[in-house]
């Protein structure tokens, strides 16, 4: 599943190209995870302001509304000026005078959805219950404290939730708990201020240095050009079951929490 540095690596990948291209055409594959909620032709003629990302959303503005795009569990953009003729993947073509946005999406759990503007009753829903970006300014280390005293769940579910920051997905709640040297399995509530001093630093961190190498390698995720990146391949934890850890040599355990795999050092994230 694309997780926010993904998303992110993405957004770069074709940003500057798209911004201030008019477009051209629009053409709708087989039903995706929401419908566009807009006439596709209604879209022809207007212009590309630039591209923004919320959470794990990619925002396209344009000069009348905004595109919210999702890319699901599979979902990959592509962004050139001769795109082959589409496949049986290929769902949302945006033809622009820079060259055609392209999501291929084979599970379809992605989604292109268009709003009036950010206030709009859509808009709302899909961007509304979002937390703080943990690569922004908003993200501090006070709210994020106090938030976590407020949460009894286990900190690896908390993290996951993304109601108090987004973005923080399945490996990378993983890894920053490593980096953290917290349990995952430990109350968000009895998390102690330098602990969540240095839970907020490997946040940061994690997600920073996996933006900065192009994103993972999960299966299911290629990159805009059609690459992937290698972050996985340098997980300290995540993935790596059985496998002695990288600092103290002790096999790392995985266990199960809702439904998702965590990975840990039982000496490193003593609790
Ligand atoms: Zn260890």
């Amino acid at each position: 599943m694309p997780e926010l540095p993904e998303v992110e690596v993405t957004r770069l990948g074709f940003a500057d190209r798209i911004a201030g291209a008019r477009i051209e055409a629009v053409r709708m594959g087989k039903p995706l995870r929401w419908a566009l909620a807009v006439d596709p032709s209604a879209l022809v003629g207007r212009t590309v302001l630039g591209v923004r990302r919320r959470g794990k959303y990619l925002l396209i503005d344009l000069d009348e509304g905004l595109l919210l795009l999702h890319l699901g569990m599979s979902g990959s953009l592509s962004f050139s000026r001769d795109p082959p003729v589409s496949g049986t993947h290929d769902h949302f073509d945006m033809v622009t005078s820079h060259g055609t946005l392209r999501l291929n999406d084979p599970r379809r759990f992605g989604a292109v959805v268009y709003a009036q503007d950010e206030s709009a009753p859509l808009a709302v829903k899909l961007l509304g219950g979002l937390g703080v970006e943990p690569l922004g300014d908003g993200f501090e280390l006070e709210a994020f404290h106090a938030g976590l005293k407020r949460r009894q769940a286990a900190i690896k579910q908390v993290l996951l939730a993304g109601d108090l920051v987004v973005g923080v997905g399945n490996i990378y709640a993983s890894e920053a708990l490593f980096m953290a040297g917290i349990r995952p399995t430990l109350a968000a509530s009895r998390i102690s201020r330098p602990r969540a001093t240095r839970l907020h630093a490997a946040v940061r961190e994690i997600l920073a240095r996996a933006v900065e190498r192009g994103g993972s390698t999960l299966r299911d995720f290629s990159n805009i050009d059609g690459q992937s990146g290698y972050f996985q391949l340098e997980a300290t934890v995540y993935g790596r079951a059985g496998e002695p850890c990288r600092v103290c040599g002790t096999a790392i355990r995985q266990i199960r929490q809702g439904q998702r795999s965590t990975f840990f050092c039982p000496i490193c994230q003593k609790y």
